[in-house]
């Protein structure tokens, strides 16, 4: 089989594998860069556009495996789309969602190539997505083509517990068989539970590597970090500061709004309002309707239910009073320019009452990257329009990771036993991690990090 991985970057990147096994193409996810704008964050299409596809698969709807879908079905007009059906319920959402925040880039930032695709294209190639649950095996390569005679490969796709809908794909084939972790967690979250990728077995594995470069202090583990987030959001409230959380839309809001509602169920917190954003509550609703679908803890916990939640209406984050203690969960991860999430953080953090509290990733060269990095009481620049601020607000961060622990990744390949392992979607630290450690358990497994745009024969 040949993989090529069309990712334009080697890091964690735009997410697109073309698979070729037996005569049959498959695209596994294709989605934008993070961080490189404009068409510089597609993936690399251009090299396999040539080729006739028979499907493309979808691991699941973050940006970074799901935002470039519709220019990817632009070069493969007949390819069928699948994913989970958890995915199906949300992958529309995002793309236009990805529409409309490129659209805003396109004004603020001056982005002529914006927005790579429109929301009638979104509208038109929905009707070709496809949603399968998990653990059936689907024939990808017999939507348009029928070899009699031939058994086609087939597709599978096995809970990932990363986010809702999350999904690795086993592909098999007569001859072989290929497993793509996409984005894993083996751990159980407060509301998903670990993933199920039980008895994979697998001759090539394609496998992320997040947090190859972060070893959890052995005192930590993700109980005592969610104790440690819960008592300080407890003290906060207590000396009548705010609470502001950034966290992205799709999977952390629906954590961290699972934790509070069980913090004022248990009176540990008072019940009040929590602030989010339009987007953090589309995605709830589907969490909420879904959840007897979902591999899940408190599968009854319906979160709009729990909580009395308010969508911060346009230009209140400028406006609304501070004081009195509120609790902001608002997208935007990364805290960008011209969001509620920059507003209030630049409202809050002069006041030694407030709290900032990060969980998750902020990239160093985002305003969220410049905050976590920011000593107190030292000015720095936040961001151009931010301009240069001094923190005096109370600021932490809590690892509540939806990624793999490192060495529960690496048990892993051993329980799969393949003859090559891909490494992707990591730093270059954390793919080396992972390059020596397999070594030094598996010295017969093949490891490869193949570069972007490369193509590997496995
Ligand atoms: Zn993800
Ligand atoms: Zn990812």
């Amino acid at each position: 089989m040949k993989i090529t991985n069309l990712n334009p970057d080697t890091a964690i990147g735009a997410t697109a594998w073309f698979v070729e096994m037996e005569g049959h193409r498959l695209l596994m996810d294709a989605g934008t860069h993070p961080r490189m704008e404009g068409r510089a964050g597609l993936p690399r299409y251009d090299l396999v556009k040539q080729q006739e596809l028979d499907a493309i698969a979808i691991s699941h709807c973050h940006h970074d495996h799901v935002g470039s879908l519709p220019v990817a079905m632009r070069h493969f007009p007949h390819a069928h789309v699948l994913m989970t059906e958890l995915s199906y319920f949300l992958v529309e959402r995002v793309l236009h969602n990805s529409v409309n925040v490129m659209k805003r880039q396109r004004d603020e930032l001056g982005l002529k190539d914006y927005p790579l695709y429109s929301h009638d294209e979104v509208d038109e190639i929905a009707a070709r997505f496809q949603g399968f649950k998990y653990n059936r095996e689907v024939d990808w390569a017999s939507f348009h083509k029928s070899r009699a005679g031939f058994l086609s490969p087939t597709l599978e796709f096995c809970d990932a517990g990363h986010t809702l809908g999350s999904a690795g794909i086993m592909v098999r084939g007569q001859r072989e068989t290929l497993f793509y972790t996409g984005d894993v967690c083996f751990q159980d979250q407060t509301i998903l539970r670990g993933a199920r990728f039980e008895d994979v077995k697998a001759d090539v594995l394609v496998m992320e590597t997040t947090r190859g470069n972060r070893e959890r202090p052995p005192a930590s583990n993700r109980q005592t970090e969610l104790a440690r987030l819960s008592e300080a959001i407890e003290r906060v409230l207590a000396r009548k500061g705010s609470v502001l959380i950034p966290a992205f839309a799709l999977g952390r809001t629906q954590e961290i709004l699972a934790l509070l509602a069980l913090l004022m169920r248990e009176g540990r917190i008072k019940r009040q309002p929590v602030y989010i954003g339009g987007l953090g509550r589309v995605f709830t609703e589907i969490y909420d309707l879904e959840a007897h679908r979902t591999h899940r803890q408190y599968p009854s916990l319906q979160l709009r239910e729990a909580l009395n939640l308010v969508v911060l209406e346009h230009g209140q984050a400028e406006k609304m009073k501070l004081t009195g203690s509120h609790i902001f969960v608002i997208t935007a991860g990364m805290m960008s320019e011209h969001t509620a999430a920059h507003t209030l953080a630049t409202r809050m953090m002069g006041n030694e009452r407030h709290a900032i509290f990060f969980v998750g990733y902020a990239d160093p060269n985002t305003p969220g990257g410049h905050l976590k990095a920011a000593p107190k009481g030292k000015p720095f620049i936040l961001s151009p329009s931010g301009g240069e601020v001094t923190r005096h607000c109370e600021m932490e961060d809590f690892d509540l990771t939806a990624h793999a622990d490192r060495t529960d990744l690496l048990d892993f390949v051993g329980e799969v036993e393949p003859r090559t392992v891909l490494l992707s979607h990591g730093d270059e630290d954390s793919r080396d991690w992972f390059a020596r450690e397999i070594h030094a358990r598996h010295p017969r497994i093949k490891i490869i990090q193949p570069k972007s745009g490369e193509a590997v024969e496995v």
